[in-house]
This record gives structure tokens, sequence and C-alpha cells, in this order.
């Protein structure tokens, strides 16, 4: 297997192609390293790569991870992107820098309150999910209901509202994952069209869509971010996926 270090430059590679087939600039778009079930060491192994925003999906193990590498900071960027029970957002709010699964709005009260306990930690980023493929089991709020909630966050004083964030169903196949990424974009630019120059809408520059197998069609439907593991870290155990 491949090491962390050129891995992350063939991820890199990858945003650049289809940043150029795209025409867009690749520096629109940035690169969530997704460490989860990867130890602290592996962090800092892409660290020393240039990588410095990182995504977790499991509350106590980023907690430990994020704190076994305090040291670090702020150059390490730490990006909550799982989901997201209310019992765990306290810790949430007080180690993390991002929220990108904030679901519905008991959880965004929550972490506006938890967060306003640490007066010295800058407001919680946030992206508001999407269940754009409208499976049960996933979480996220439909696209019919995500304005509320957008609405509703932007009034909430400790987070700040950046964007979208979905998980489209996999598929092998481009068209269908481009259909799934272009609804997100959608949505999120009739959204950004509605409120422009509002108060809360300010920053709402973030499209959060993409993994290892899709980057490449999320990117030519506006992503801004691309969250990647499999292809940086490698393959995770089944047990704990
Ligand atoms: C695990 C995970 C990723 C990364 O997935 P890969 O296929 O390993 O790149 C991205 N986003 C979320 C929300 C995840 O849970």
């Amino acid at each position: 297997m491949n090491s962390i270090v050129v891995n992350l430059m063939q991820v890199r590679e990858r945003i650049e192609l289809a940043a150029l087939a795209a025409k867009r600039e690749p520096e629109e778009i940035e690169l969530l390293a997704v460490s989860k079930t990867f130890p602290a060491s592996a962090v800092e192994e892409a660290m020393h790569a240039g990588q410095s925003a990182f995504g977790e999906n499991y509350v106590q193990e980023a907690v430990e991870k994020i704190q076994k590498l305090a040291k670090l900071r702020p150059w390490l960027v730490w990006h909550f992107i799982g989901p997201l029970q209310s019992n765990k957002t306290r810790e949430v709010a007080e180690h993390f820098d991002w929220v990108h699964s904030v679901d519905r709005l008991k959880i965004a009260e929550r972490l506006s309150a938890q967060r306003g306990e640490f007066p010295d930690l800058a407001p919680l980023q946030v992206c508001a999910q999407i269940n754009v493929s409208e499976e049960d089991s996933k979480s996220g709020v439909s696209l019919a209901e995500v304005e509320a909630l957008c609405n509703a966050i932007t009034s909430l004083p400790n987070l700040v509202l950046r964007g979208l964030m979905a998980i489209p169903a996999p598929s092998p196949n481009i068209e269908q994952q481009r259909q799934a990424f272009g609804a997100v974009r959608e949505c999120f630019l009739q959204i950004q069209a509605a409120h422009d120059g509002e108060l809360g809408y300010q920053f709402f520059d973030t499209l959060s869509m993409g993994m290892s197998d899709d980057l490449e069609a999320a990117i030519l439907e506006g992503s801004t971010m691309v969250r990647v593991g499999t292809a940086i870290f490698g393959k995770r155990d089944k047990i704990n996926k």
C-alpha cells in the first residue's frame, strides 16, 4: 500500500484534474482528510505532508485524538462529520471547529448553547446535512426542509452557517452521482440567492460533498469541500467503519 504522503499527492492531483475539467480553480476546493479509525500518528503523517483539515465521525475516538494532538492547534482544524446524537453535542461543541452533520434544530440549539460555555472559542462553523437520496437509513433533512433549518441556524449566537453537506447513495455510475450532487448544488444556489446579503448568510459558501469514490462528480457539480478517507489513509477495518 502507498504511504499517506503519496496518497495525499494523488488525491490532490485528482482534485486538480477534476477542477480543470469543471473549468474551476483547484483552490476553490478544500480537501478534508477523514481520519476516522486511524491513529493520531496517521494524522501527524498527513500533517507533515501539508494537510491541516481533518474529519472525524466518532466522538469518543475523535476527542482522544484531538487531545493527543492539542499542541498542533491551530494548524490542525477538526471537522465533525458523523451522525450526532444529542447526548454527544457537548463534547463536539467543546473540541471541534466545524460540524457538517447538523440535521435538526435541537442539535443546532444544543451546539450553540454549549459552545457558549467556552467564550475563548470562535463560533462553531456548521453545515446543514441534506438527505438527498431520501434514504431512510441516512441522516439529514429533506431538500424541502433544509432552508428552514438554515434560517434557524442563523439565529443561533454561537454558530456560523457555512453551507450544506450531503452523502448521496453510492453509485458506480458517474451520471447518477452527478445527478444527486447537482440537486444539492441547485438547493445551495437557491438558498444563497434567496438570502443574498442577509445577516447570518455572509459565510454561506461551503458545499461539502464528494468522497474517495465520487469526488470527481462532486467537483463537477460545484463541491467546495471533499471529504476523503480511504484514498488517503487506506481501507478501514470493517468492525469500526
Ligand atoms: C467516512 C466518511 C467519509 C470518507 O469516506 P471515504 O469513502 O473513505 O473517502 C466522508 N464523509 C463522511 C460523512 C464519512 O462518514
